[in-house]
């Protein structure tokens, strides 16, 4: 038996990070994933707050 493998899968695009790289997931795989964000959708999801942040900065004055 291989020792368990935690990875990380981004939450929104389903991408597992591997040694080369954010790669699609492979469902085959009997791993445990943690899920996190793929630096992409880090970044989109960062862009979603700053302008939710800005609206709501906006509706209150
Ligand atoms: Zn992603």
């Amino acid at each position: 038996m291989a020792p368990r493998e935690i990875k990380v899968q981004c939450c929104v695009c389903g991408r597992i990070k591997t040694a080369g790289g954010w790669k699609q997931a492979d469902d085959c795989e009997h791993t445990t994933r943690s899920h996190g964000y793929c630096p992409q959708c880090y970044q989109r999801a960062m862009t979603q707050v700053m302008n939710w942040k800005a609206v709501r900065r906006a509706n209150h004055v």
